[in-house]
């Protein structure tokens, strides 16, 4: 059994995609069998941040009963199983979503950790991955309307009994407007896990396919993520 952790968020591009991408390479470096997988499957586009777009089978296809999961595994950046969900339209429309639950516990048995880049907000998709999940990681940035719609996806991973491991502020910069951690951590009523400040290297990166923390591991938001890795794994 994997330990399952849903990446998700209130607002939609709080840096879901980005958070797992990254935390899946940083997970890998410190030693741990990982496998990540698109559930945003309208939004897909983590085979675009793991340089790995284009595979012939995807999520979609599993999730429209055409493949078997296993076939839908790719290897991606420093040995991470990817699950890439396809970014064509029409593969999209002919997925069923609801065998997302089935997809993912059959993943549960692939790996040592399984990161869930879930679609935003508290729509169908992002409950189920929610709620399959053991633990949740949300996604903010340091301003209200975030951490306001956050507030929701706390909540209703606390109806359904998954653990919130906590929060993570990406995109912070030294812009005053910006919420404190502190406020951030008071409202949402969970710890703050990581804070990842606004870098250009994160678009650098995904320009060539390549996640920050191996393309540009010195850069601030990789040595962010890379110390939320180390956390996670007890190695700090
Ligand atoms: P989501 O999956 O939540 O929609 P993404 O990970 O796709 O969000 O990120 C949304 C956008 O924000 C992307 O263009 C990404 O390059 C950018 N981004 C994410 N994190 C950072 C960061 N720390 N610094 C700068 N840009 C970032
Ligand atoms: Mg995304």
């Amino acid at each position: 059994m994997a330990i399952t952790i849903a990446v998700a968020s209130g607002k939609g591009g709080t840096g879901k995609t980005t958070t797992c991408a990254n935390l899946a390479v940083a997970l890998s470096q410190f030693g741990k069998d990982v496998t990540v997988i698109d559930a945003d499957i309208a939004m897909a586009n983590l085979e675009l941040i793991m340089g790995i777009e284009g595979k012939p089978i995807t999520l979609n296809d599993v999730l429209s009963g055409n493949a078997d999961i296993k076939s839908a595994i790719y290897e991606g950046p420093a040995g991470v199983k990817v699950v890439p969900a396809g970014v064509s339209l029409d593969s999209f429309k002919k997925a069923r979503p609801e065998r997302l639950l089935e997809v993912l516990s059959k993943l549960d048995e692939q790996s040592e950790v399984l990161l869930i880049d879930c679609p935003a907000g508290i729509g169908k998709e992002a409950l189920t991955a929610i709620s399959a999940a053991e633990h949740l990681l949300v996604v903010v940035n340091p301003e209200i309307s975030s951490i306001s719609d956050a507030l929701k996806v706390v909540s209703i991973a606390n109806r359904v009994e998954t653990n919130v491991l906590g929060a993570i502020i990406n995109r912070v910069t030294e812009d005053s407007s910006e919420l404190s951690s502190r406020s951030i951590e008071t409202i949402l009523e969970i710890p703050i896990v990581g804070i990842v400040p606004e870098d250009t290297n994160v678009r650098r990166s995904s320009a060539f396919g390549v996640p920050i923390v191996l393309k540009h591991s010195d850069s601030p938001a990789a040595q962010s993520i890379m110390e939320l890795g180390a956390k996670l794994v007890g190695k700090q």
